[in-house]
């Protein structure tokens, strides 16, 4: 089945405002899909719609071949990170992944801890409390989270977010990394410039419409 396709997508919110209008895009197992976009353009709403946490108002969402229903339980297969860290600062790292994956209610050993710590490059902190932690390091935690049990499709809005371009690199190798050993990946970015140095598929959205898909090389070349 294919990681991910969504068909027609659409979501009005409750003060008449269309954000996301007819949208639709498929991403291909291995790949690395930047959500291109100016802010506003409806890349969050999308991707709320793909994790199931609100309602399309029309059109489908399918992970794996399985419909996302708003409201059921998120796919063990898909990890996420959105709306910013969740983390406790007066536990360590790896007390905040352990923690997190015991909400999850699967075993211990299926969570990867070891691989998704290393992934994340974030070393021999994983140990220190979190309010020791520097900005892009919390960010890097957050998205550890995401990654445990190392999800088939892993999506992620704005990752670099506030984040300095030594941070950013850092995260873009991240990303990488995860993509490398098999798995697809899905991030937003408003920045043209980092979606070229990390994606391998770019779909651009404006006003709730897709306006352009394709690979980042085709994207590059076309100016
Ligand atoms: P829905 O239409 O899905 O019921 P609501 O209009 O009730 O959504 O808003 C849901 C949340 O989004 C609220 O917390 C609200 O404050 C916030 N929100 C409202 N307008 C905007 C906006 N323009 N941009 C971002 N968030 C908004
Ligand atoms: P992006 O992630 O690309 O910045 P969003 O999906 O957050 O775009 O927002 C798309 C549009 O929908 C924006 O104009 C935003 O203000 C509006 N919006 C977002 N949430 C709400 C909400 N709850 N109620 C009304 N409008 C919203």
């Amino acid at each position: 089945h294919v990681p991910l396709v969504v068909t027609n997508l659409a979501k009005t919110y409750s003060n008449g405002f269309r954000a996301v209008d007819g949208v639709s895009f498929r991403v291909e197992h291995g790949q690395v899909l930047g959500l291109l976009g100016p802010n506003g353009a409806g890349k969050t709403t999308t991707l709320r719609m793909v994790m199931g946490l609100i309602k399309p108002a029309a059109g489908e969402v399918r992970v794996f071949g399985h419909k996302i229903t708003a409201g059921a339980p998120v796919l063990s297969r898909l990890g996420a990170f959105i709306d910013g860290p969740g983390l406790l600062p007066h536990l360590s790292g790896a007390e905040n992944l352990r923690l997190f994956w015991l909400a999850t209610g699967r075993p211990a050993e299926d969570a990867h801890l070891d691989e998704v710590v290393a992934i994340a490059d974030l070393g021999a902190a994983i140990d220190r409390k979190v309010r020791s932690y520097s900005h892009g390091m919390r960010q890097r935690l957050a998205i550890a989270q995401a990654m445990l049990g190392l999800p088939d499709l892993l999506i992620l809005d704005e990752p670099t977010n506030g984040l300095d371009p030594p941070q950013i690199r850092t995260m873009r190798d991240v990303l990488i990394s995860y993509a490398k050993r098999g798995r697809t990946v899905v991030v937003s970015s408003h920045l043209l410039a980092e979606v070229e140095q990390t994606c391998t598929h770019v779909v651009v959205m404006n006003q709730g419409k897709v306006i352009s898909s394709g690979s980042v090389r085709d994207l590059v070349s076309a100016g």
